[in-house]
């Protein structure tokens, strides 16, 4: 068995977790969260979206918050983008580090952010191209990799396909997401062969949520695949442990005062698991 050398964990709570918590909170609170986690020694913490506030009123102010963090050497501080408008605003923050969204069901795609695939792509090709020639390093999402609320099963064939689309329209990395917490490991190392076998070379980064608490095992099988790259979200403080925390990216389909869905399950928790 062969595992990385080295695990690079991409730490996701400023802008997965928050956007989650029913309250929104202030700009020196969020400040805070992101530094701390910067300071903990985390490469690459993923700060915040420029998202309309009207929908993610949590994520109000990421302009500001990339504004006021302390960036230490190497740190990445990557921002979820959903348009131009998104990156236009971030850049002006100063981000340097961007990330877009898709997914490999249809449905999910256009409940969560009422767009097809495709359409996403489009959106996508409207500033992806340019954040690269401004030397931004570019992340991409695949939601629903394993399974969907909507559509049930994902064909992995589909999961290919969305991953490499991002991988050509300029990503650095994309991650292989596991939005409502359904994959087992042997699901997990099919998928990523397949990945791996059809874009050989391409850089990826798993993305498990722990709704049936398979997440851990799924991140071993990952490492075994090869996998050296794991997003992880620490919660702010241990009390929201017990909320019902939706998915990574079905937030963009919550309206204001709709009630999260248990079901979505709960992100994992990485850093609490290898604190213990
Ligand atoms: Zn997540």
């Amino acid at each position: 068995m062969t595992l990385p050398r080295e695990v690079r964990v991409v730490e996701v709570g400023p802008r997965d977790g928050l956007q989650n918590e029913a309250a929104a909170l202030g700009v020196d609170e969020k400040v805070a969260f992101a530094q701390a986690l910067l300071d903990a020694g985390l490469s690459v913490v993923e700060a915040g979206a420029f998202v309309s506030p009207k929908w993610v009123p949590q994520m109000a102010g990421s302009d500001e918050v990339l504004r006021r963090l302390r960036r230490p050497p190497g740190a990445r501080l990557p921002v979820l983008v959903p348009n131009g408008k998104g990156f236009e605003a971030a850049r002006a923050a100063g981000a340097r580090e961007i990330a877009v969204f898709t997914a490999a069901s249809e449905t999910f795609n256009r409940k969560n952010i009422n767009a097809s695939i495709d359409e996403s792509f489009a959106r996508f090709d409207e500033f992806v191209p340019e954040a690269r020639r401004d030397g931004m390093w570019v992340r991409g999402y695949v939601s629903t990799c394993f399974g969907c609320p909507y559509e049930g099963a994902v064909d992995p064939a589909r999961v290919v396909e969305v991953a490499r689309g991002l991988v050509e329209i300029g990503c650095d990395e994309v991650s292989i997401g596991d939005t409502i917490g359904v994959a087992v490991p042997t699901q997990v190392t099919d998928v990523l062969g397949r990945l791996q076998a059809e874009m050989p070379g391409a850089a990826l980064a798993v993305h498990f949520h722990d709704t049936r608490g398979t997440a851990l095992a799924n991140v071993l099988a990952a490492l075994q695949q090869g996998i050296a790259v794991v997003d992880s979200m620490k919660r702010r403080r241990e009390s929201v442990e017990s909320m019902a925390e939706p998915s990574v990216d079905d937030v963009f389909e919550k309206r204001p005062g709709k009630k999260a869905s248990n079901q979505q399950g709960q992100a994992l928790d990485h850093n609490r698991h290898f604190n213990r």
